[in-house]
């Protein structure tokens, strides 16, 4: 056993291995895999793109066999879930979803919920993607899964929840969906195998979200059945750009485990084909992950750590970061064409937002600076120097609008507002000019915009401010005025 720890994340790799005590049945679920593979990746099913005839094809063949298999509808008499999706008002979508009830009388009122999305990219310019890792080696794992659960039904606690996603490519829209009508209080795990026919290229299983519920990483560890491979564990799913069918389940304070082998077969590529699948690998995780299932659903103490990856979490209503600044500020003399030089502007300090719905964003803080704009040669009122220093204190303030990109964490921003700064010293040349009556300013304000955004807990803006009041305190100097414009690099606590 070995742990490497990186950051947050903390990678197990375990290597498991016990005799097969299912060579026999294997051979059979080898060759049942390939079969539902090599449909779903067939001709027939043109690369199973949602809301067209070959993703209804495709569903109409898992509910098949999910009735072969003996599964029960989830709902009445059908194993179709149908769902709209807004920008694609006229088109069917449908889960499919069946469920095996538990037999522990306390138990079965709670649910495990695995799943694995069907569609995929269909026809693009001419060219067939017929997803073979990306999705048909879940799917497939998904209804082998399910037969064999079947066989082992007594032993089952808690009730399962089998489905097969439509319109995860489009958006995660089947899974959200079922999130969304399901009683996720009563959801104790929910699993989600994307992508899982390349291990012995990935040359380990990747399970992420082992922190998400109850000493995770060990109770993974403990799965009986072990197969012949290894596991790398993570603690919650991060990745700010990818998301898979766990994200609705997830953002509900579900545990989720994201399982996969990751990326290394032709991701969203017309060559990710069924004969390129590792079928003896997608065996044994189908048994491992029938075992995880087995378990999960037996185990009376499993459940729920209170913890969810930070790209889950929902973002607190207010949040306190600091911030370093670097960029650029000058002088503008509105009663002629004149511009000054543009010189330096650094500060450090601290950023206040408070996140307001889904959309409103109100910002503000305070920010020491020192601003470096220069008069050009030979207008400077107080000499011949041409470079001014500045120390100030600034308070900004903003009210904006949140714009969601892939998850909670991961957005852009744009706001408006005002500023006010206050100036401490001014200096020319090293020399002291006074603040106030004989000198500078000692108040700056005006209108200011913001452009800013969030990866994680990092924030990137780029920060835009118009003075609006004199710099000099003498007018007979003329009207001066102050334009900064600045990147802010913000880290939220
Ligand atoms: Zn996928």
């Amino acid at each position: 056993m070995k742990i490497f720890a990186k950051g947050l994340i903390v990678t197990l790799l375990l290597t498991l291995s016990s005799a097969s005590l299912h060579a026999q049945q294997g051979k059979q679920l080898d060759e049942r895999l390939k079969d539902h593979l090599y449909y779903l990746t067939s001709d027939e099913l043109r690369g199973r793109q949602a809301g067209t005839e070959d993703a209804v094809k495709a569903s109409e063949y898992i509910a098949e066999q999910f009735a072969e298999i003996g599964l029960e509808p989830y709902l009445g008499d059908s194993y179709f879930q149908y769902f709209n999706v807004a920008v694609a008002r006229n088109k069917t979508f449908r889960n499919v979803v069946g469920i095996i009830e538990g037999s522990d009388p306390t138990l079965s009122n709670r649910y495990i919920v695995v799943g694995a999305h069907y569609d995929h990219l269909g026809v693009q310019r001419g060219k067939t993607f017929p997803g073979a890792d990306d999705n048909a080696s879940g799917t497939s794992a998904l209804i082998e899964l399910s037969r064999n659960l079947l066989a082992n039904r007594n032993t089952l606690g808690r009730s399962i929840i089998v489905v097969a996603f439509d319109a995860e490519e489009m958006g995660l829209y089947g899974s959200t969906y079922l999130a969304e009508v399901m009683p996720t209080d009563r959801i104790d795990l929910m699993i989600s195998m994307d992508m899982i026919g390349w291990l012995k290229e990935a040359e380990r299983l990747t399970i992420q979200g082992a922190g998400t519920v109850k000493d995770g990483v060990k109770w993974l560890a403990e799965v009986p059945y072990r197969g012949d491979m290894k596991l790398s564990l993570n603690l919650y799913e991060n990745s700010l750009f990818t998301a898979t069918d766990t994200r609705g389940f997830a953002r509900a304070g579900v545990p989720t485990f994201a399982v996969t082998t990751g990326t290394v077969s032709p991701y969203h590529k017309p060559g990710d084909t069924a004969d390129k699948i590792d079928f003896a690998g997608l065996q044994d995780i189908t048994l491992f992950m029938t075992s995880v299932v087995e378990e999960a659903s037996k185990d009376a103490t499993f459940g729920r750590s209170g913890k969810v990856a930070t790209i889950h979490s929902t973002l607190p209503i207010a949040q306190i970061g600091l911030t370093a600044q670097l960029g650029r500020s000058s002088m503008r003399w509105p009663d002629s064409a004149m511009k000054g030089k543009k010189g330096l502007l650094t500060g450090v300090g601290a950023t206040m937002q408070f996140n307001i719905g889904r959309w409103l964003t109100i910002r503000t803080g305070a920010r020491y600076e020192w601003a470096m704009p220069k008069w050009p040669s030979d207008t400077n009122p107080f000499g011949a120097s041409t470079k001014l220093i500045t120390e100030q204190l600034t308070t900004p303030l903003t009210v904006g609008a949140r714009l969601s990109l892939a998850d909670t964490r991961s957005y852009s921003f744009i706001s408006a507002g005002w500023y006010y700064t206050q100036r401490y010293k001014a200096t020319i040349d090293k020399e002291n000019i006074p603040i106030g009556e004989a000198g500078i300013a000692r108040e700056d304000w005006g209108a200011m915009w913001e452009l800013g955004t969030n990866a994680g807990n990092w924030q990137l803006t780029v920060t835009n401010r118009y003075g609006l009041t004199n710099l000099l305190t003498n007018p007979a100097k003329g009207k001066t005025r102050t334009r900064n414009t600045i990147c802010e690099l913000t880290y939220f606590f």
